[in-house]
């Protein structure tokens, strides 16, 4: 952690983009450990952060660029599986995710969750770079570890540039198709003035990856410098919510300046009010490591942004992910501060549609929800909301959703998103009538309610 000499923090990094794209292999490989293997089916079940300081990045890139000069101490990279930590990365609305690698599958292109992650972007208004990876799957690949993208392709045959050049000029397009203009990243002079860089990479073989790394921490330097500018005002969010064995409920926070010590009172948005405690254990995993990888914890007095953060605290059974922690200072009145951690929620709840008709959404976040309401707000999908709630669907969510039933029967629907219905709730929703769909993916909620409605035309 720490700053730069031009007193930068490191800048926030999240990972997107469809299934089986490679996000965690990439993530993995730029580590070089192997999370996705210890995976469950391969798939992203939990969330992480990772810290990479300056020196590790050096080291990586040295070939590409021996003096490259970062300026920034290092970069903090976020997983984001199901778009989870992007969209818990906010405030107030806004993202705190500085820059995004939006990863494509070189031999698919773009598919549904890398438009879902596009318009995700744009929403926030969040830089992002694209990873095409999987280059190594073009046929005849010859593997060249760790080199650079440019060198790497002048070793490939004839055949193999030529398929390349093929599928990024598909990919480009597809881009264009959803109105994003997109170049190979040595070539863009463009950037981050409306052309959004690529940079073929492998996850396995790991061309490309020192590209990436380097393309990351000078551009995000270079361009962000007043945004990644230390401040010591704490700016602090919560991205999970989580029982740790020994350590009771925690929560995972993204601390993005500032300061946080052992003993500082804090208050958090809870689903019951705001929780007002102090922090009694501050926790990071060891270097190079994941937050979600299991074992023993480092113990801080004090940690400054940016990082990743574990905070142990009594009374945090109902924080609610998405949402602002705030510090209480020796000057500040706590009235003021739980007014403004519950603001936050307020905002987003406030969201709904004034006629009273429309269905009724349920998320695991406060993030999640803000994402998936304007998701439903897009002309495209165009669905009303007329209720919100965050957590698992109970029966007392079914009753508000039953309204509906008298006014217009096809809203008398919850999406829910993240989140089960327990089994009461179920009962009664199959017994007067109210229709309950679950997905972990935004646009699967869409199709179910889609092919409800259509239904119900016929
Ligand atoms: P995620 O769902 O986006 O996190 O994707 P994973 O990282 O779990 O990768 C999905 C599958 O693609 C796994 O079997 C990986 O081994 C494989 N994979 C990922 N990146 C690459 C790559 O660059 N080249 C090849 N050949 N396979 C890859
Ligand atoms: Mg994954």
């Amino acid at each position: 952690s720490g700053q730069s000499e031009y007193n930068l923090r490191s800048p926030i990094c999240c990972i997107m983009g469809h299934v089986d794209t490679g996000k965690t292999k990439l993530l993995d490989c730029i580590r070089g450990t192997n999370v996705q293997e210890g995976e469950a089916g391969g798939i992203t079940q939990q969330i992480g952060a990772t810290y990479f300081p300056a020196e590790n990045i050096r080291e990586r890139t040295k070939e590409l660029k021996p003096d490259a000069n970062l300026n920034v101490p290092g970069l903090l990279v976020i997983d984001t599986p199901g778009h989870e930590s992007f969209t818990n990365l906010r405030s107030r609305g806004s993202g705190l995710c500085d820059v995004a690698i939006l990863v494509v599958d070189i031999m698919h292109g773009l598919e549904r969750q890398t438009i879902e992650s596009l318009n995700l972007l744009k929403m926030r208004n969040t830089n992002f770079v694209i990873a095409l990876n999987k280059v190594d799957r073009l046929y005849g690949w010859k593997v060249c570890h760790n080199a650079s993208i440019v060198k790497a392709m002048k070793q490939q045959s004839k055949d193999v540039q030529f398929e390349f050049r093929t599928r990024l000029t598909q990919v480009i397009t597809e881009f264009k198709e959803q109105g994003i203009n997109t170049e190979l990243y040595y070539k863009n002079k463009d950037m981050g003035k409306g052309t959004f860089s690529i940079v073929p990479t492998s996850a396995i073989s790991a061309e490309g990856i020192p590209d990436l790394l380097l393309l990351l921490v000078q551009w995000t330097a270079k361009t962000m410098s007043e945004r990644l500018t230390y401040s010591n005002i704490v700016q602090c969010t919560v991205l999970e919510v989580k029982v740790v064995e020994g350590h009771g409920t925690t929560i995972d926070v993204i601390l993005v300046n500032g300061v946080l010590h052992e003993g500082d009172s804090i208050v958090v948005c809870g689903m019951h009010g705001p929780i007002v405690t102090s922090i009694r254990a501050l926790l990071t995993p060891f270097p190079m490591k994941e937050l979600r990888v299991k074992g023993s914890y480092e113990h801080h007095r004090e940690i400054k942004a940016s990082q990743g953060i574990k905070i142990n605290a009594q009374g945090l059974e109902h924080a609610i992910a998405g949402t602002s922690l705030y510090i209480v200072g020796p000057d500040d009145d706590v009235e003021d501060i739980k007014e403004a951690a519950m603001e936050d929620m307020r905002s987003v709840m406030s969201r709904v549609d004034k006629c009273g008709e429309g269905v009724y959404v349920q998320a695991s976040t406060l993030g999640s929800l803000e994402a998936l309401l304007e998701f439903l707000k897009t002309p495209e999908v165009s669905i009303p909301v007329s209720g919100i709630g965050i957590g698992n669907v109970h029966k007392k969510d079914v009753m508000k959703a039953s309204v509906m039933l008298e006014k217009r029967k096809e809203y008398a629907t919850i999406l829910a998103f993240d989140v089960r219905a327990t089994q009461e709730a179920q009962e009664l929703a199959d017994e007067v009538g109210v229709k309950i769909y679950t997905a972990d993916i935004i646009y699967h909620l869409f199709d179910q309610f889609k092919a409800y409605i259509d239904n119900l035309k016929e």
